[in-house]
This record gives C-alpha cells, structure tokens and sequence, in this order.
C-alpha cells in the first residue's frame, strides 16, 4: 500500500515541531492534518478519519492524557505520544492508558518515521486478518462475500439492498474503524454527501431489524457524535 493511502493527524501546539514534522511526513507521501488544540483535532478527526495520530500531550485546551482516554473508547486507532514527560513511570502509564509507541522530546525524525511505520503495518495487519484467502469478509458471527453480494448472520442469509450491503462490507473491511455518516454515505452510494444526515440512519436501522433474529444486532454501534463502528 502507498504512503499516500494514510492519512495522519499531529496534535501539536509547538509550530516549530509541527512544521518539522509536516515536512517529514509530506515528504514521504503521508496526507498529513496539523491541529494546534484538542479541539481542532476532534473536528479534523471527525472531516478526515486519520489513520493514526501523533500526539502531544501538553497542549493548550485539555490534558494528552485524557485525549489518549477518551479516543479509546471508541477506537483503536494507533496513537503515537510525543512528549517532553521523561519518567519511565510515564512511559509505562501511556502505553496501560492505550497509547501504543512513546517518543520523547527532543526525539530524531527518522525514529519518529520508523515508529509510524512500524504502526501502520501493524495496523493494517490486523484489518488484513478480517479477509481470508478467498476474499470473503468475516467478522464475529458475520459473512460477506464481495464477489457473490451474499451476507449471512450466524450461519443464515439476508436480504440486503445494494446501500444495505454495501454499507456492511464498508464496516466488515475495516472493523476497527469509526465512520462518520459521509464517509458512509459517500462510499455506499458513491454520490457526495446530501447533508441529510437521516439517510443514513435508515439504513441503519434497518440493516439492524433484519439483523435481530440471529441476535448479531449489537454488532452495530452508534457512536455519538462520530457515527458507527463495528463491537469486537
Ligand atoms: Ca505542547
């Protein structure tokens, strides 16, 4: 997979640090998003769904640490912590809290680049692991199979629409992944985004209904203010 698949997001309210590592990641094919507050990150987050996170953890608007909280209780996307807190004690604190690498500052651009890397595969990896040899999808009591458009629950077929289905093999690819209601739309209907945000809903909500009789429903999360993700 090209570099310029990924997307990464640096909350970061030193501009010099940030500079530097825009350039790093932009030089190496990363679409890259910079966020000087908690607040500007979740926004950008929210627009963009980044595929990792690189994070400081003294920024301006709310503690590091409880971003690291509040980030993994609804995904498990990587997070890298940057930070001028040295202690092994911290170290050991960030990576329980679900921060999965640690650099300290002042760190080298090249680590930094390795430790994304090293992320990224990992990341990937465990998306790979929702697909086997023969392109079906699964996940937990569900099986999709792209090429004959047929989904099962717990063993048993639905029908599904088009939309319904495709929204299910959006979510089966990337079962770690929150997707916002444009992201999901845009890519079930392949049309830019109506703003309605109800549509999607629906779809939802039904393709929930018919879910009921194999007791798979629960699959299905609504995250507030995001939009939806698969339960592991
Ligand atoms: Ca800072």
């Amino acid at each position: 997979m090209s570099n310029n698949k990924f997307k990464i997001l640096i909350v970061e309210d030193e501009p010099t640090i940030c500079s530097f590592i825009y350039t790093l990641l932009d030089t190496n094919g990363y679409k890259t998003y910079v966020a000087p507050t908690c607040e500007l990150g979740k926004s950008i987050f929210t627009s963009y769904l980044p595929d990792l996170i690189i994070l400081d953890l003294g920024l301006p608007d709310m503690d590091g640490v409880d971003i690291i909280k509040k980030v993994r209780t609804w995904s498990n996307l990587p997070i890298i912590v940057i930070s001028a807190r040295t202690a092994a004690s911290d170290k050991i604190d960030l990576l329980k809290l679900g921060a999965d690498d640690y650099l300290a500052k002042p760190f080298d651009l090249d680590e930094l680049l390795a430790r994304i890397e090293v992320q990224l595969r990992h990341h990937g990896r465990s998306s790979a692991i929702a697909t086997s040899n023969d392109g079906v999808l699964r996940f937990r009591d569900w099986t999709l199979d792209p090429q004959a458009r047929v989904f099962c629950a717990a063993g048993e077929q639905l029908s599904l629409t088009r939309i319904e289905f495709n929204i299910m093999e959006i979510l089966m690819r990337h079962p770690k992944r929150v997707f916002t209601k444009q992201e999901l739309f845009e890519q079930a209907w392949g049309e830019p985004y109506a703003a309605d945000d109800n549509t999607v809903n629906v779809h939802v909500s039904n393709i929930r209904s018919k879910l009921k009789a194999s007791g798979t429903d629960g699959y299905l999360k609504t995250v507030w203010g995001m939009g939806f993700k698969l339960v592991e």
